[in-house]
């Protein structure tokens, strides 16, 4: 069969994505990747433990002229969740934003509202302007790219990165992580830090003019983070992060109620996931998520499979959300199956400033050293 999915060996990343490679073992270049970035950003044990004493009292020291000594994002998810408790456990005083793009579940803004209160920690929501950002949302959707999310990415970056510079915050603190997240081809998701393909996408397809939508520019990367020198950490990789234990942790200590599903705390994240991408494009991020708890040792490959064998959300559920999606958004049935028929694309098809992050990837990685340098 000239159409056969081929599964790693090792982990479950399959060739539904297009730049997998096999070695002899059947090993794919996902499980390479991870095995160096897990030695090079991740610190364990007793290494972590120290980089991390050092960087929490490089922020303390940095904060003390401000307000506050660092930003949280807070989504109501468990890695943000996790990072709420690790900074108020490490005594850094946080003020936490969580944007309300208008897809929040009931169950995530309970979960923000409950860990802040525990935890007592500022929170500031940022709501976004609707009838614009519905209008990026719907664009996105036309354009037939996979990533639709970009837009809701980009603006929490924007809104954490602008906060921190207006209010002189130097340090971001993150729950990106490489245990849970760094398998991911860019065939699946085109990263979010793109603002001219937002704009690209929006010109050609949007109705409404952009007032408000928070983005970044190149030159606002270049002034915020190297001339401003805000900071970014990715605090889960300097701990020992094991997803069901925070999980478990969240629940018994601090109120906080599980929603299933990675990034299912919003409706819009979980119809992009479970519908849009199987539907459309036949990708599947569990894939991806599995397989980087699978190369992080948290879960068999076994496992992985047989979680694989059920529908990303329960058949009724997609259903539901599809239908929430196409009200919400003012589309009818029919601009909406028409959205799933027209061709696949890809953020290539538009204009971009993939070359330019790419030609400059050197400087961004050395930018990037030094921005989440201990020490
Ligand atoms: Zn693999």
């Amino acid at each position: 069969m000239i159409n056969e999915t081929i599964v790693c060996t090792r982990c479950v990343m399959d060739s539904t994505a297009r730049e997998i490679i096999f070695d002899e073992n059947g090993v794919c270049n996902f499980c390479k990747y991870y095995d160096e970035v897990r030695t090079k950003d991740l610190y364990q044990d007793d290494i972590g433990k120290q980089k991390l004493e050092a960087l929490i009292k490089q922020i303390k020291e940095k904060g003390k002229n401000s307000d506050y000594d660092c930003l949280i994002g807070l989504s109501g998810g468990v890695d943000s969740s996790y990072v709420a408790y690790l900074v108020k456990k490490f005594g850094l005083r946080a003020l936490a934003i969580h944007l309300d793009n208008g897809w929040n579940t009931e169950l995530a803004v309970a979960n923000v509202e409950q860990l802040v209160k525990r935890l007592e920690i500022d929170l500031k929501t940022y709501v976004l302007d609707w009838k614009e950002f519905k209008d990026i949302q719907t664009s996105f959707l036309k354009s037939s790219i996979s990533n639709i999310e970009i837009p809701t990415d980009h603006a929490i970056w924007a809104i954490l990165i602008k906060t921190a510079g207006k209010m002189r915050i130097p340090y971001i603190i993150a729950g990106n992580n490489v245990v849970t997240e760094s398998i991911m081809p860019e065939s699946w998701l085109y990263g979010s830090k793109d603002s001219k393909l937002i704009k690209a996408i929006h010109r050609k397809f949007g109705k409404v003019k952009l007032k408000t939508y928070p983005s970044l520019t190149t030159f606002n990367y270049i002034d915020y983070l190297l001339v401003r020198g805000i900071r970014w950490v990715p605090i889960l990789n300097y701990i020992s992060f094991k997803k069901d234990e925070a999980k478990k942790f969240l629940m018994e200590e601090l109120g906080w109620r599980d929603y299933g599903g990675k990034h299912y705390e919003s409706i819009f994240t979980r119809f992009f996931h479970a519908y849009y991408l199987p539907e459309k494009f036949g990708y599947d991020l569990r894939k991806s998520y599995l397989s980087a708890m699978i190369c992080s040792g948290q879960m068999t490959r076994e496992k992985a499979l047989e979680e694989l064998l059920n529908p990303p959300a329960p058949k009724e559920l997609l259903n539901q959300d599809k239908e929430y999606v196409i009200k919400k958004l003012g589309l009818t049935q029919h601009e909406f199956e028409q959205i799933l028929k027209v061709p696949n694309k890809t953020f290539a098809d538009y204009p971009n400033r993939d070359s330019l992050w790419r030609r400059f990837n050197w400087f961004v990685k050395i930018a990037r050293k030094w921005i989440t340098r201990v020490g």
